[in-house]
């Protein structure tokens, strides 16, 4: 167990629990410091801060965002921005935007697929979060034209499947100058997603201005943690880690602060978040 998680999703995008339930469960599982990081919004953050006080928490304000670097699907995470920023908030309302002619787009992918779904419950299911995949996937459960959330990416909607419909492109190094114009600091989230060549991205995105590399991500064995530190030390990188859990329950999933991530790591990522952003904590 770790006594920080930096990469938790909620109700606020497309994690299944609440804020307070995210928190609370956090608390309960030993964890003194952690950060919410819905997909594309803030939304959770003041129901995560309430409930943060209460259980005597520190939560660091955090967000994650997709970005496209070539055919590579990049995610980045941010933390420690002004949440209060009208020029992100613009920013992040445009990003969410485009998630909603996206999912009519999969709906309509689906339907000649021969799985109609009315898009309305997906929009029903996804409520006020931001609308992704997950939403989609929970949507063809319910149908019953998938046994499992994770055989609906397996077939329909993962990478490279048909209902992989692309958001709006977002430049990774215009991510990042957005979230450094507001006070924030940018991590590359679970690099080994972005592909073999994931240490040459980071390269391309350090030079763009990223800070850090998740380094202790959910089921990394040690010898991808060590691959991961070596190369933030080499590029002079700061390293956070994540459960990245959604409670959706599917195979590779950790529960929260279930992650390889040393104390001493932890309390150096804390003390980067202290000296490099505009706002460490959410107040
Ligand atoms: P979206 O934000 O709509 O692109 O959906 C991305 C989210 O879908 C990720 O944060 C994961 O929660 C989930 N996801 C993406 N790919 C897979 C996959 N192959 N298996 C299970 N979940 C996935
Ligand atoms: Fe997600
Ligand atoms: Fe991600
Ligand atoms: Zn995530």
């Amino acid at each position: 167990m770790a006594i920080g998680d930096f990469h938790l999703h909620s109700t606020a995008s497309d994690g299944v629990q609440t804020p307070s339930w995210v928190i609370g469960t956090a608390f309960a599982r030993g964890v003194q410091v952690l950060a919410l990081s819905d997909h594309d919004t803030t939304a959770g953050l003041d129901e995560a801060a309430a409930a943060a006080k209460e259980a005597g928490l520190r939560l660091i304000p955090g967000l994650e965002l997709s970005t496209d670097l070539g055919k590579a699907d990049v995610h980045l995470l941010a933390y420690g921005f002004d949440r209060t920023s009208k020029p992100l908030q613009d920013f992040l309302q445009w990003q969410r935007d485009g998630r909603i002619g996206r999912t009519r787009r999969i709906v309509e992918i689906l339907a000649e697929q021969g799985m109609p779904l009315d898009v309305a419950r997906v929009f029903e299911i996804a409520g006020e979060a931001t609308v992704g995949r997950p939403h989609v996937a929970r949507a063809l459960l319910e149908k019953g034209y998938v046994a499992s959330v994770q055989e609906a990416f397996d077939l329909w909607l993962g990478n490279g499947k048909p209902g992989d419909v692309d958001r709006p492109k977002l430049e990774p190094a215009d991510a990042i100058r957005v979230v450094h114009e507001n006070g924030g600091v940018v991590f590359v989230a679970h690099p080994v997603f972005i592909g073999e060549d994931y240490a040459a991205a980071i390269e391309q995105l350090r030079a763009w201005g990223a800070d850090g590399i998740e380094t202790y991500y959910k089921h990394y064995d040690p010898a991808t943690v060590a691959a991961h530190a070596a190369l933030a030390a080499r590029l002079g990188m700061a390293a956070s880690g994540g459960s990245d859990y959604h409670g959706l329950g599917n195979p590779d999933d950790r529960e929260i602060g279930d992650i390889p991530f040393p104390d001493e790591r932890v309390v150096e990522f804390v003390s980067f978040i202290e000296q490099n952003t505009a706002c460490p904590e959410v107040q």
